[in-house]
């Protein structure tokens, strides 16, 4: 373990050096709602395993948690479906932007894994079948787990993708010519946007991810997963939660994580700590630009990495 104020000096300083990285990088604009976020903001959050939490920049600023929440819903559909969640799901990094259409035509429908966006849709599908509420059920799982009852979805960005989401669209649409998609599509999309569009900061992130860094176990010693179940998670997360650049993060950054176009990227020490950084411009995959290098920096300056 890091001695507590030598983690919080470091937090500091790669805060300092992070925002000298405002203006190289762009707010996702493909969801009109999302465009209008202000890029020139930093936010970094870690928590260990006592839940005692480090915290600099804005890291009490709440923001769209985007495909973050892509994390949660695949750990609802463990919860509930077990290994038969992986009936018409791959576990293979896809190597594509991360709503590419190419790879599901030729592989019939079946999505590589859960992280790229028709996997998640997959996942949302899965969970329409079984769940009566699926909104309301995945902001309870994210409340219980962060411990802020204050959570939200924002309906102008949910509306804003859905408005914009034909690509997801058809997606699912091509899962569903291929047999792999259950309950109509209008539907998931609405739930798939609305989990997107869920508003959490660094802090309760870090808080509701911890599970995955303690074999499964929440703060207060419940169970959400087994610890074969979290180990699995953390793998998918380290071979596929950056989509295309999954590689680069594993070689610069060495954890398991996933990002999200909000500009959030969630990563998992096992046995120690998990990580959020947060900065709305984001690098040509799609990836948080300031997160990526502050996450390089934690590995560079304290050794943070599974490798
Ligand atoms: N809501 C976004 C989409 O479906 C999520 C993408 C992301 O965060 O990477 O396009």
């Amino acid at each position: 373990m890091v001695p507590m104020a030598e983690l919080q000096s470091v937090l500091e300083s790669i805060t300092n050096e992070a925002r000298e990285l405002f203006g190289q990088g762009q707010v996702a604009n493909y969801i009109p709602a999302l465009e209008k976020i202000c890029g020139k903001q930093f936010g970094v959050a870690i928590c260990d395993l006592k839940g005692n939490i480090y915290q600099a920049g804005d890291a009490n600023t709440n923001f769209s948690i985007q495909s973050i929440s892509k994390l949660f819903t695949l750990i609802q559909a463990v919860q509930i479906y077990g290994e038969k969640l992986w009936e018409g799901l791959g576990r293979e990094p896809s190597g594509t932007r991360f709503n590419s259409l190419v790879q599901l035509e030729s592989e019939q429908g079946v999505p590589r894994n859960p992280f790229i966006n028709a996997g998640a849709l997959l996942v949302c599908d899965r969970l329409e079948s079984r769940c009566s509420a699926p909104n309301f059920q995945l902001l309870n799982l994210l409340k219980s787990l962060s411990g802020n009852q204050q959570l939200t979805v924002n309906q102008i960005v949910a509306r804003s993708e859905l408005e914009h989401g034909s690509r997801n669209a058809a997606m699912a649409y091509l899962m569903k010519a291929f047999n792999n998609f259950h309950n109509p599509v209008e539907k998931v999309l609405e739930s798939y946007t609305h989990h997107c569009a869920i508003e959490m900061n660094c802090i309760d992130l870090v808080r509701a991810a911890l599970p995955l860094a303690n074999q499964g176990q929440c703060q207060n010693g419940d169970l959400v997963l087994t610890s074969k179940q979290t180990k699995r998670i953390n793998a998918i997360l380290a071979t596929c939660g950056l989509y295309d650049e999954a590689g680069e993060f594993a070689f610069k950054v060495g954890l398991p994580g996933k990002s999200g176009v909000g500009g959030g990227i969630l990563a998992i020490y096992p046995g120690h700590y998990t990580i959020c950084v947060w900065s709305p411009e984001l690098n040509q995959a799609g990836n948080s630009l300031a997160g990526m290098f502050a996450l390089e920096k934690l590995n560079e300056l304290l050794h943070f990495s599974i490798y």
